[in-house]
C-alpha cells in the first residue's frame, strides 16, 4: 500500500475548503438562530440565509426569489420533475429525459412514469452526448418538460443544451438542466443558454453535503416539495439548514472566482494522466468526448477486466476512483449511461472514472497513471 492516497473522485465528493468552513461555523453556534423567527436572533440568521441567496442568484445569473434551497442535487432533481409535472399536468402529461441523467432524475421520471405520466427517452451518441435531432421527434403537444443534465457524471460528456434551449423555447416546452457536475468547473448560468429550472450540489463544488438549490424560473409553475411551514416561499416546508445554504453559497462564489485558473490546471492534469495511461500498453480505451468534457473527468474501460475489482485493486495501490455514479457503486448493474452509449455489458462493468481537482498535483497525476498501469497488467495476469 502506497503512503498517502491519490483521491481521483472529485464527481463523487469533494473536501470541503478552508474558506467555506469559515463561514459555516458561527451559524452553528453564536448564530445559531431559526431564521423564521421574528426576534433579533431569527433576523441574524434570515439575514444570513438572504444573503447566501443574493450570492447564489449573482453567480447563476438568477433573481434571488427564483432559488430555492434543497438537501442537494437529489432533492432538487427530484423536485424538479414531480413539482412540474403535478403542477402542469392540465397542460400536458408528457416529458423527455435524456439516457444520460443521473439517477436522481432517471429514478424519478421512471417512479412518475409509473404514476401515469408519459416519459420518452432522448437517446444519447456513442459519445454520451443526446442527440438534438432525435429531440424535435419525440416533442408532442402535450409534452411539458424536457430533462438534460449540463455534463454527465460518468464520462463527463457536455450536452447540447443550447440546441435543446432553442427547441423547447421555439415549441413552449419547459427545459430543467441538472448542473451538479458542472457547476464547480463551468461558467454555468440559467440564461445562457435560458432554462427554466436548474440543480446544483453543494459537495460537488468545495462545500457541504447536504446542501444545495434549484433553481426555478419565475412564472413557472412548480407544486411545493415538502408541506409544512411558509419556508422558501411556501414551496419546501421545513427550517432551512442556514449553515449549509451559506457553506454551499461561499462554496459557489469562490468556484466562480477560481474558475479561469482552475479549470486549465485540472485539465492539463488529467490528460497528462489521461496521456500516460492510453500509452500504457494496457487496453485503455477513453469512454465520452475527449475534446467536450469537464475538465476533471476521464473514464476508462479495460477491456476484460471487470470495473469492480479494479476500484478494490486501486484503492489497495493508494489510488481512489470510481465505478460510473458513486451513488450507485455496490449495485450490481452496469452503467446505464455506458449502456446508452452503445458499449456493452462487459465493457460497461470494465469502466473506471478518474476525477481530478483543485489540490491534486503533477506528481499525483502521473504516480496514478503508473498505478493504474501496474494494477490493470496485475489484473490481467491473474486472468490468464
Ligand atoms: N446529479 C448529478 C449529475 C450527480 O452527479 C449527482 C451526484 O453524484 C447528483 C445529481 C446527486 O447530488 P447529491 O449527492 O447532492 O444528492
Amino acid at each position: 500500500m502506497s503512503a498517502r492516497q491519490i483521491y481521483l473522485d472529485h464527481a463523487a465528493t469533494t473536501p470541503v475548503d478552508g474558506e467555506v468552513l469559515q463561514a459555516m461555523l458561527p451559524y452553528f453556534s453564536a448564530e445559531f438562530g431559526n431564521p423564521h423567527s421574528l426576534h433579533a436572533f431569527g433576523r441574524r440568521a434570515v439575514a444570513a440565509l438572504d444573503g447566501a441567496r443574493d450570492t447564489v442568484a449573482a453567480c447563476i445569473g438568477a433573481k434571488a426569489n427564483e432559488v430555492y434551497f434543497t438537501s442537494g442535487g437529489t432533492e432538487a432533481d427530484n423536485w424538479a420533475l414531480a413539482g412540474v409535472l403535478r403542477a402542469n399536468a392540465a397542460r400536458g402529461r408528457h416529458f423527455i429525459v435524456s439516457a444520460a441523467e443521473h439517477h436522481a432524475v432517471r429514478e424519478r421520471a421512471r417512479s412518475l412514469a409509473a404514476e401515469g405520466s408519459a416519459l420518452s427517452v432522448l437517446p444519447v451518441d456513442g459519445q454520451g452526448r443526446a442527440d438534438a435531432a432525435a429531440l424535435e421527434r419525440l416533442l408532442r403537444p402535450d409534452t411539458v418538460l424536457v430533462c438534460l443534465m449540463a455534463a454527465n457524471n460518468e464520462g463527463g460528456t457536455l450536452q447540447p443544451l443550447e440546441q435543446v434551449s432553442a427547441l423547447c423555447r421555439a415549441h413552449g416546452v419547459l427545459l430543467f438542466s441538472d448542473a451538479v457536475q458542472a457547476a464547480g468547473v463551468l461558467p454555468v448560468g440559467v440564461n445562457a443558454p435560458p432554462v427554466d429550472l436548474m440543480s446544483f450540489s453543494s459537495h460537488k463544488l468545495y462545500g457541504p453535503k447536504g446542501a444545495g438549490a434549484l433553481y426555478v424560473r419565475s412564472g413557472v409553475k412548480i407544486a411545493p416539495l415538502l408541506y409544512g411551514g411558509r419556508q422558501e416561499r411556501g414551496k419546501r416546508g421545513g427550517t432551512v439548514n442556514v449553515p449549509a445554504a451559506v457553506g454551499f453559497a461561499k462554496a459557489l462564489a469562490l468556484a466562480a472566482a477560481r474558475r479561469a485558473q482552475d479549470a486549465p490546471r485540472i485539465a492539463a492534469l488529467r490528460d497528462r494522466f489521461a496521456a500516460k495511461v492510453l500509452a500504457g500498453g494496457i487496453g485503455a480505451e477513453r469512454n465520452g468526448d475527449p475534446e467536450n468534457s469537464l475538465p476533471g473527468i476521464v473514464n476508462f474501460t479495460f477491456a476484460g477486466i471487470d470495473g469492480e475489482a479494479c476500484l478494490y485493486a486501486l484503492d489497495l495501490a493508494g489510488v481512489a476512483a470510481s465505478g460510473g455514479a458513486a451513488c450507485s457503486s455496490g449495485a450490481p448493474e452496469p452503467s446505464h449511461v455506458l449502456l446508452a452509449m452503445g458499449k456493452s455489458e462487459a465493457q460497461a462493468r470494465g469502466s473506471v472514472r478518474f476525477s481530478f481537482g483543485r489540490e491534486n498535483t503533477e506528481e499525483e497525476a502521473e504516480a496514478a497513471a503508473e498505478i493504474v498501469i501496474r494494477v490493470v497488467k496485475a489484473l490481467r495476469k491473474a486472468r490468464a
